[in-house]
């Protein structure tokens, strides 16, 4: 082994997100002695920069046996959710108060509508379609000029998204998993290919088990994975009186735009893709630069008129990630014994804590109570790599799976 062991776990989880967090837990819960591994904070990554939105089938992807496979994830997460927020320590401020996805134009409605005929006819009755002024009913401080109409599930909802990575932490520990912030992973160990342990800068963890968590850095650690960072935006405005919005989605001046709903302590939370910078289109870019806060600002005007006036208090960027197929990769890696996989979450926020307990139950032997086949994180490896020129482009998707990239 290179260098002094400093300890041995059973497995050693890399990234202190609400996915490591949940994996870590998860493990704890089934006896195995863990150790987390954060380079930075918990929630520091993607966690703590998101939007909290819980959305069980985010986006308008037509591939409808996706979508399918989605929701019987997303959903046993929520069933997880519910449970941990009842039993956790620490709130985290989940609730079902539905999500919208708004069209701004006929055309952009009629696609909601064949979206809608198609899940229906496959059993998911979850999804409602609400005309201009259903939807206004539903969320009355909406820009009225904006709208047509929108999609409703009643299901999604938000949740705190720096409380539910610290509440998974909290209860990891108590059930004896060691958690070390600043603590960057160099290089996982492997010898014959299996898995020993990890390599950090002053020394090693032995251990059979290593769980990469580390979602847009996934591949500086796993060259095998193909994990696509993407850079996205988000800011609040000052604390406003009582009047809460729906989480939604939409097109905004052409561009996505999210938000949550008003925070419990009173700001507005909205955000959109922050577009890689030019020259050297680093996706890991954290500095945030006036004409992106500039725009996504001109969304809350957009969406809500009546909030002209506010002020925006803080804005941020994070590191996401997508994978070419849009699915996350779940599983162990294949080649490499003990390697497993917890990466490519674009919307991790409706799939950490389900990652967390399949992954747990795959080391430890049990059948996963999910299929995870369709998710294998070996499923891109000798395909050609994706190039990404920018975020949102999903037609490089799209030329992937149609064999075009
Ligand atoms: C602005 C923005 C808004 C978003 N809005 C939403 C939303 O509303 N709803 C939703 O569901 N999703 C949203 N997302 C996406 C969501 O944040 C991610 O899908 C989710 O946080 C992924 O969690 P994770 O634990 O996999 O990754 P992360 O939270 O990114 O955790 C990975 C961790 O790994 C650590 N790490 C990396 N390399 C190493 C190393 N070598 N050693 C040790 N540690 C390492 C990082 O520091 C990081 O903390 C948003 C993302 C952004 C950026």
């Amino acid at each position: 082994m290179m260098g002094k062991v400093l300890k041995k776990a059973d497995a050693v989880v890399i990234g202190g997100g609400a996915v490591g967090t949940a994996t870590a837990y998860n493990l704890a819960l089934k006896g195995k002695k863990v150790v987390l591994c954060e380079k930075k904070n918990i929630a520091s990554g993607a966690t703590g920069r998101c939007g909290g939105m819980v959305v069980h089938c985010y986006g308008r992807f037509l591939n409808i046996e996706k979508t399918d496979y989605r929701l019987i994830f997303t959903r046993a997460n929520t069933e997880i959710m519910k449970e941990y927020q009842q039993n956790f320590e620490v709130d985290f401020e989940f609730q079902q108060v539905g999500c919208l996805d708004i069209a701004i134009d006929e055309k952009e409605y009629d696609d909601l509508k064949k979206l809608l005929e198609i899940q229906r006819s496959l059993g998911d009755d979850e999804i409602e379609l609400l005309d201009k002024k259903e939807t206004l009913e539903v969320m009355p401080n909406l820009n009225p000029e904006l709208i047509f109409g929108s999609r409703l599930r009643r299901s999604d909802g938000n949740l705190n998204p720096f409380f539910l990575a610290r509440a998974q932490a909290v209860e990891a520990r108590k059930l004896g998993a060691e958690i070390l912030t600043h603590t960057k992973v160099d290089e996982i160990i492997t010898r014959n290919n299996e898995v020993q342990g990890v390599k950090l800068t002053d020394g090693i963890i032995e251990s059979e088990f290593v769980v990469n968590a580390t979602n847009g850095w996934a591949s500086q650690l796993t060259d095998d994975t193909e994990v696509i960072p993407v850079r996205e935006l988000a800011m609040v405005t000052e604390r406003l009186p009582d009047l809460p919005p729906q989480p939604f989605e939409m097109l905004c001046n052409g561009d996505f735009a999210y938000g949550a709903t008003q925070t419990a302590s009173g700001n507005y939370n909205l955000g959109g893709p922050g577009p890689a910078r030019p020259p050297d289109y680093d996706y890991y870019d954290e500095r945030i630069y006036a004409d992106e806060v500039l725009r996504v600002m001109s969304y809350i005007s957009a969406v809500f008129p009546s909030l002209n006036d506010v002020s925006v208090i803080r804005s941020w960027v994070g590191t996401m990630a997508f994978t070419p197929d849009g699915m996350p990769s779940i599983g162990p890696m294949p080649g490499i014994k003990g390697l497993y996989m917890a990466v490519g979450y674009a919307a991790g926020m409706s799939w950490a804590a389900i990652s967390g307990k399949v992954i747990s139950e795959c080391i430890c032997n049990e059948k996963p109570s999910l299929p995870i086949e369709r998710m294998d994180p070996g499923r891109f490896i000798g395909k050609p790599k994706v190039k990404w020129p920018q975020p949102y482009d999903l037609t490089v998707c799209h030329d992937f799976l149609t064999g075009g990239a």
